[in-house]
C-alpha cells in the first residue's frame, strides 16, 4: 500500500559518517552541531530568531510559557489537528476554547475565533493543517485589533508560504515539529521562530531549566524554572543533514500537491479546498472533501493506495470534556474530508494511477 506519510532519511553514505562524528567526538549534549542546525533553520526560513528544541510540543509549550498562560486563561484553538497543539495547552492549566472550521477548508474560521474573545483570551493557536495556511490577512486583523497573540502551529506547515515570504515570521511565535512523519525529520524535534526578538532570550532560558548558557554555571541564578527542551548534538547533526534535503524533498509534496489541485478538478463527487488569498500551501497530506467516503477509501485500498482523514477531532476527548460546543461546520468537515498521499515517494506513474481510479469513480 502507498502510505500517507514516510520519513525521509538523507543518503546513507552522507548520513552515518556524520552521525559516527558526532557520537564519538566526545561532545554529544548540545553544541556546534546543534547550533549550526540552528543557524541552517534561520537561513532556511529567512528569519534570524529561531530556536531548536527537542519537539514540537516543546515549541507550542514554550510559547504557552512565553505569554505566561495559566490556570484562569484561555486560548481558542481547533480541534482539527493532531492532539499535541491542544494537550500543550492543557499542561498550562488555560482553558481551551474551541472556534470553529471554515467548511470548504477545515481551517479555523476567522469569524468564530472573533465571536470566542473574552477578557480571558490569552493567544489564538493556529494550525496549518495539512500543510494548507490559515486565512492570515484575517488573522493578523484580529491580533492587531484585539492585541491578542498569535502561534501558529506549523507542524505540517514546512515550505508553506504566506505572501510569498516561508511561514516562520509572521506571527509572535511560529512552531515545527521534525518529528518522524512531518516534511522534515530529526527522528524528533523541533523549532520555535519569533517574530520579536525579545521572546528570543527568555526562551532560551526556558529551554535550559531557567539557566542562562552564556553565564558560567557558578554565577547562574534562576529567576524562573525552566525545562529541558533543547537538542544534543546528534539531534543537531541529523538536522544539518536532513535540511540540505528539505528544499528538494518539500518541492516534491508541492508539485504533487499542485498536479492533483489541477487534476482532479471539476470530477462528480470531489470537492476540492479552496487556499486563502496570499498563501501557498506545503501540502503535507493532500487533503479533500469526498461524497461517500467510506467507498472512497475501499476503492483506493482496491488500487494499493491508502487514504483516510488521519487525524481524531481533539475537542471529543475527555480532557477536553469542559470545553465542549457546538461547531456544526466541524461536524460537516469531520464527515466529508479524506487525505490522499502526496509526499516525496509518490511518483509520476503512481500520481497517474491515483487520479485515473479516482475520475472512473466509486
Ligand atoms: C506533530 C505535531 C505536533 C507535535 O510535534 P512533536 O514534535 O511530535 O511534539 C504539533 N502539532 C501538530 C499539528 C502536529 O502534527
Amino acid at each position: 500500500m502507498i502510505p500517507l506519510v514516510k520519513p525521509y532519511m538523507a543518503p546513507r553514505e552522507e548520513l552515518m559518517p556524520a552521525i559516527e562524528d558526532v557520537l564519538y567526538s566526545g561532545y554529544i549534549a548540545e553544541g556546534e552541531a546543534a547550533w549550526r542546525f540552528e543557524d541552517g533553520l534561520k537561513d532556511f526560513l529567512g528569519n534570524p530568531n529561531i530556536l531548536a528544541v527537542q519537539s514540537g510540543t516543546a515549541a507550542l509549550h514554550l510559547a504557552l510559557l512565553l505569554l505566561n498562560v495559566e490556570s484562569g486563561d484561555e486560548v481558542i484553538s481547533t480541534p482539527m489537528t493532531s492532539e499535541p497543539t491542544n494537550t500543550a495547552i492543557a499542561i498550562t492549566g488555560a482553558k481551551v476554547v474551541w472556534a470553529d472550521v471554515d467548511p470548504n477548508t477545515g481551517l479555523l474560521d476567522p469569524e468564530s475565533v472573533r465571536k470566542k474573545i473574552t477578557e480571558r483570551t490569552k493567544a489564538i493557536m493556529l494550525v496549518h493543517y495539512a500543510g494548507m495556511v490559515c486565512d492570515m490577512d484575517e488573522f493578523h486583523k484580529i491580533s492587531d485589533e484585539t492585541g491578542i497573540p498569535i502561534i501558529e502551529d506549523a507542524a505540517h506547515a514546512l515550505g508553506a508560504k504566506y505572501q510569498g515570504k516561508m511561514i516562520g515570521s509572521n506571527s509572535r511565535f511560529t512552531c515545527f515539529s521534525f518529528q518522524a512523519i512531518k516534511h522534515m525529520t530529526t527522528v524528533d524535534g523541533g523549532a520555535i521562530a519569533f517574530s520579536d526578538s525579545n521572546d528570543a532570550t527568555p526562551a532560551r532560558k526556558l529551554r535550559w531549566f531557567g539557566l542562562d548558557k552564556k553565564v558560567s554555571r557558578l554565577e547562574n541564578d534562576i529567576a524562573r524554572a525552566g525545562y529541558k527542551y533543547g537538542i544534543n548534538n546528534l539531534t543537531g547533526i541529523i538536522g544539518q543533514i536532513q535540511l540540505k534535503h528539505a528544499p528538494e524533498v518539500i518541492s516534491k509534496y508541492i508539485s504533487n500537491g499542485k498536479y492533483y489541485d489541477e487534476a482532479l478538478k471539476g470530477i462528480s463527487g470531489v470537492k476540492l479546498v479552496p487556499y486563502y488569498e496570499h498563501t501557498e500551501p506545503s501540502y503535507w497530506l493532500y487533503t479533500m472533501k469526498v461524497e461517500d467516503r467510506e467507498n472512497f477509501i475501499k476503492m483506493m485500498a482496491g488500487i494499493g493506495v491508502t487514504a483516510s482523514p488521519l487525524h481524531h477531532r481533539s475537542d471529543t476527548h475527555s480532557v477536553f470534556a469542559e470545553s465542549r460546543c457546538d461547531l456544526p461546520n466541524m461536524e460537516e468537515w469531520y464527515s466529508k474530508y479524506v487525505h490522499i498521499p502526496c509526499g516525496w515517494w509518490v511518483d509520476e506513474e503512481t500520481i497517474g494511477r491515483i487520479v485515473e481510479a479516482i475520475k472512473r469513480g466509486w
